[in-house]
């Protein structure tokens, strides 16, 4: 889950990142206000979840509250790379007399996590890590032995950090390591870190991307995630604990294993391109268990999408059996009642495949065709799609 600026600040604050006061606001008067509050010079920001702000004229200085009330209106609405500003941080500006770049991350590559460090930080970072790229130093971090002082300092003496500041500057690498191991993130990146003219080492701008497997242990976690911008049916999911994500498709896809799914995936998608392009409604994972509870919630967030026009349930039976499967989905549809309303193709295999098969035979439900291939019930899924 990517943060935004705000948010990733009040974490830094919460870890002792030295940061500037502000807050939020949606309107131009809350904006006005803030900045009354702050007193002296502001910076109005775009929060949103994408880089380039400043040069995309989402960042803004002003010198009173009504400079910050008009500037806060001019960002107000702009789409930023495909993003809408409905929300502006109004900070208390820094003068600024140099900008330096760091980030901690997970270097999946390298199964471990790294530091990135440059004196020559701010908005032409992307740019200096193309064209000069000794300019950023990379410095891998082993996560047992963390970042001390000592490693912090050598992080920087690579960046070429300057003599002044190197000391103060490491200080905050330290506690940024803390934010970001506390706080089970897979990206802390500060850009810019700015030195004042008083050599105060500043976190101005704040960029984090938490682990969201770290959720079961990161109970503060849950406020950050933004539900004005979450799909509901994902959110319906979510809290039903179900793996799932909305796709642009008309064939919803259920299935037990993330392995098959994907794979259910492909063949929905090819067997679409025979109907009129029907492609695959979502991916959804019922896992393991798939007890009658599970399949009911999972159907009842794939019909709940109006895109959806066939539903294709794909089962291979393992530890719970085909059976099993077979009256969680006859349970299912009782449970659903009238609810259910979209055709649904079964395909069942694998442990008690006879029993489970039957099951379904016997239950004859008007709404469900059992096809014994994978291809041929994704055609079958996707013909009905096509069809409805
Ligand atoms: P980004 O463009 O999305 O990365 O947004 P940033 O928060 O990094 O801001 C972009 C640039 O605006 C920074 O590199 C700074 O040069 C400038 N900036 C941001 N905050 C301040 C501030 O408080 N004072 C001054 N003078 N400049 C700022
Ligand atoms: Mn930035």
């Amino acid at each position: 889950m990517d943060l935004y600026e705000y948010q990733a600040k009040d974490l830094f604050a919460a870890h002792g990142v030295p940061v500037l006061p502000g807050s939020v606001a949606s309107n131009t008067d809350q904006a006005r206000a803030e900045a009354e509050k702050i007193g002296g010079k502001v910076v109005i920001k775009a929060q949103v979840k994408t880089g380039g702000r400043g040069k995309a004229g989402g960042v803004k200085l002003a010198d009173t509250p009504a400079e910050a009330e008009e500037k806060a209106g001019a960002i107000l609405g702009m789409d930023i790379k495909g993003h809408t500003v409905h929300r502006v941080l109004v900070a208390q500006a820094s003068d600024i007399a140099e900008e330096y770049y760091f980030s901690f991350l997970l270097d999946r590559a390298n199964r471990t996590f790294l530091a990135m460090a440059s004196a020559e930080g701010g908005v032409e970072i992307e740019q200096l890590a193309v064209e000069r790229p000794e300019a950023l130093a990379k410095v891998p971090v082993d996560p047992i032995a963390g970042v001390d002082k000592a490693k912090a300092l050598d992080i920087l003496r690579q960046g070429n950090f300057p003599a002044e500041v190197i000391d103060e500057a490491a200080d905050v690498v330290v506690k940024l390591w803390e934010t970001f191991v506390s706080e089970d993130a897979t990206l802390v990146e500060v850009n810019p870190l700015v030195r004042d003219p008083q050599d105060k080492v500043i976190a101005l701008d704040g960029k984090v991307t938490l682990d969201e497997n770290a959720a079961f242990r990161q109970p503060g976690h849950g406020a950050l995630v933004d539900k004005e911008a979450e799909d509901p049916l994902e959110a319906k999911a979510k809290a039903k604990d179900l793996n799932y994500v909305k796709l642009n498709g008309e064939v919803g896809i259920i299935g037990n294993g993330a392995g098959l799914v994907m794979s259910t995936l492909d063949v929905v998608a090819y067997a679409g391109e025979k109907h009129g392009g029907v492609k695959p409604a979502n991916f959804l994972d019922i896992g393991g268990g798939a007890s009658a509870e599970v399949m009911a919630a999972g159907l009842d967030v794939i019909l709940g999408d109006s895109d959806v026009k066939s539903v294709f349930v794909n089962v291979f039976g393992g530890i719970t059996a085909c059976d099993a499967v077979a009256n969680g989905i006859v349970e299912a549809l009782k449970i659903l009642g009238d609810n259910a309303t979209k055709p649904l193709v079964v395909r069942l295999d694998g442990n008690n495949v006879v029993e489970g098969r039957k099951i379904l035979a016997d239950a004859n439900h008007p709404l469900v065709t059992l096809v014994d291939t994978m291809d041929n019930a994704a055609d079958k899924a996707a013909e009905l799609a096509a069809r409805a």
